[in-house]
C-alpha cells in the first residue's frame, strides 16, 4: 500500500491533521504533508472533504514460499524470565521444526536479556535472534513491531508463533498487517501437512462448537498465537545451547509513540494466577448463589489451590471475571482440576480439558463434564465438598502427627 496527497487539490483545511491518530501529518506552506510516521491507517483519507488523499493498494505479489525456511517463536519476558508460554511454544516449535527439518529460533527483544538465550537453548531452540536496546526495555507495540517485521523480512521464517497473551495478541496482529501475512489467533493445535509443507492451525470456531483447521497457503510466514498452558512445556536439557545471533538496531525513542510511566503489579491475592496454579477448584451454576463460593474457596484453601469458575457464575456476578476458565476465560492445565456443579459445556472444556487429573462433582450422571473427568462423583456438591474438606483436613492432621 502507498499513500499520496495531491497538493493541488488540498485546501489546507487541516481536517486531516486532527483525524490522524499518529500525528503523522504536518502543514508546510499552507498545505498538508504526510510524514514517515504514517501507518497507512486511512483515517485521513476518510476525513478529507476534497479527496486530496488516496491510498493505493498495490496487488500483492505471489510470494515465493520456497524462500521462507525455519520456525520462530517470539519470546516474551516477564519479571526477567522467559514466560511459560514461550517455553511451551519452544516445545511445540521443536516438533514442527523437526518435521520440516529446519532450525527452531527464538526471537528475543529487550534490554540485557541475553542470558535468557541459555534457557531458550535448554528448551529446544537452535538459534536466538537477540535484539537488545534501551527502547525495547518494556514491551511497546511500535518498536517491537518495527524490529520483528524487519527481522522477518530479512531472515524469512516460514512459521512464526506468539503467545496469545496481551503482548502476543497486540504484536502478532500488528506484524501480520505490516508484512501482509495471515494470522490465526488462539490456536489449540498446530501440526504440519508434510506433503504441502503447510502449518495446520486448529482453533475453536462458531462459539466453540466446531474445531476449524486453518491453512495459510499463499502468504508467508504462517503466523499463529497460542494461549498459555495449551501446549506442554518441554523438559529442559541442561547444557544444550543455542547459537546466539546478535542483531543491531537503530531505534529512536520518539518513534515509540508511547511511554511507560509506571508498571503497576497486580496484588497476588487480588488477581489469582490461575494459569500457574497446580490445583484449581472451580464452581459452576450448581452452587446456586454467590455466597456458596465460600465452600469452593475452603476446598481450594485446604488443598493449597486457586478458585476457578464457569462463565455462568461470572455472568451472574457471583465471582469476578478473572476467575473464569474456558474459551473466553483462562486456559488452565493444573495437576488437579475439581469441577463442582459445572455441566461441562464445550466452551468450559476448551479451557481445562488438558488438566492432568480432572475430578467432577455433579448431581446429573449425564452431565458432559463426566466425559472428560478422570474421576466422577455423582452427588450433591453441598454434601460431597464438605465431606472432601473433612477428609483432607483429617488426612493432613494425621500426616502432621506422624
Ligand atoms: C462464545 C461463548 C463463549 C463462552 N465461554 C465460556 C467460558 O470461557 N467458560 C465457561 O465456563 N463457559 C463459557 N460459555 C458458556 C457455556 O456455554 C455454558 O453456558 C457455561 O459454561 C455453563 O456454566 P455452568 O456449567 O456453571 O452452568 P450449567 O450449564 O447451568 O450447569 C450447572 C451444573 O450444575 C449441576 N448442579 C446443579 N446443582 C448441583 C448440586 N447441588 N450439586 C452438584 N451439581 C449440581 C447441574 O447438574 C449442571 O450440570 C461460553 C459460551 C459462548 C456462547
Amino acid at each position: 500500500m502507498s499513500i499520496s496527497l495531491d497538493k493541488e487539490t488540498c485546501t489546507g483545511c487541516k481536517l486531516c491533521l486532527s483525524s490522524c491518530p499518529y500525528g503523522a501529518i504536518v502543514m508546510v506552506e499552507g498545505k498538508a504533508e504526510i510524514t514517515e510516521a504514517c501507518t497507512l491507517c486511512g483515517a485521513c483519507v476518510a476525513s478529507c472533504p476534497v479527496a486530496a488523499i488516496a491510498i493505493e493498494v498495490i496487488p500483492k505479489e505471489q510470494v515465493d514460499t520456497s524462500q521462507y525456511r525455519g520456525v520462530w517463536v517470539v519470546g516474551e519476558v516477564t519479571d526477567g524470565h522467559l514466560a511459560g508460554v514461550s517455553l511451551e511454544l519452544l516445545g511445540k516449535g521443536r516438533d514442527l521444526a523437526e518435521i520440516l527439518e529446519v532450525p527452531l529460533s527464538l526471537v528475543l527483544l529487550g534490554e540485557e536479556v541475553g542470558r535468557l538465550a541459555n534457557t531458550a537453548g535448554e528448551h529446544g531452540a537452535d538459534q536466538v535472534y537477540l535484539v537488545e536496546h534501551p527502547v525495547l526495555h518494556h514491551y511497546r507495540t511500535a518498536p517491537y513491531t518495527d524490529v520483528i517485521s524487519g527481522l522477518i523480512n530479512r531472515y524469512k521464517p516460514e512459521i512464526v508463533l506468539f503467545g496469545a497473551t496481551a503482548m502476543g495478541r497486540d504484536l502478532a496482529s500488528r506484524i501480520a498487517a505490516r508484512i501482509q501475512a495471515g494470522l490465526t489467533a488462539d490456536c489449540t493445535g498446530l501440526e504440519i501437512d508434510r506433503k504441502e509443507r503447510l502449518l495446520l492451525q486448529t482453533r475453536p470456531a462458531f462459539g466453540g462448537n466446531v474445531m476449524a483447521t486453518i491453512v495459510c497457503r499463499h502468504a508467508r510466514p504462517q503466523m499463529a498465537t497460542v494461549r498459555p498452558k495449551v501446549m506442554s512445556k518441554p523438559e529442559p536439557q541442561p547444557g544444550r545451547a543455542a547459537e546466539v545471533i546478535p542483531v543491531q538496531v537503530d531505534l529512536d525513542e520518539r518513534r515509540a509513540l508511547t511511554k511507560i510511566l509506571e508498571v503497576i503489579r497486580e496484588e497476588a491475592g487480588e488477581h489469582v494466577n490461575l494459569a500457574e496454579a497446580d490445583i484449581i477448584v472451580s464452581g459452576g451454576r450448581g452452587l446456586g448463589k454467590a455466597e456458596n463460593f465460600a465452600l469452593i474457596q475452603e476446598l481450594a484453601d485446604v488443598l493449597g489451590g486457586a478458585v476457578g469458575a464457569s462463565r455462568a457464575t461470572v455472568d451472574a456476578g457471583w465471582i469476578p471475571a478473572y476467575h473464569q476458565v474456558g474459551q473466553t476465560g483462562k486456559t488452565v492445565k493444573p495437576k488437579l482440576y475439581i469441577a463442582c456443579g459445572i455441566s461441562g459445556a464445550v466452551q468450559h472444556l476448551a479451557g481445562m480439558s488438558s488438566s492432568d487429573c480432572i475430578v467432577a462433582i455433579n448431581k446429573d450422571p449425564h452431565a458432559p463434564i463426566f466425559d472428560v473427568a478422570h474421576y466422577g462423583i455423582v452427588g450433591d456438591l453441598f454434601e460431597v465438598v464438605p465431606a472432601l474438606i473433612r477428609q483432607i483436613k483429617q488426612a493432613a492432621g494425621q500426616g502432621q502427627e506422624q
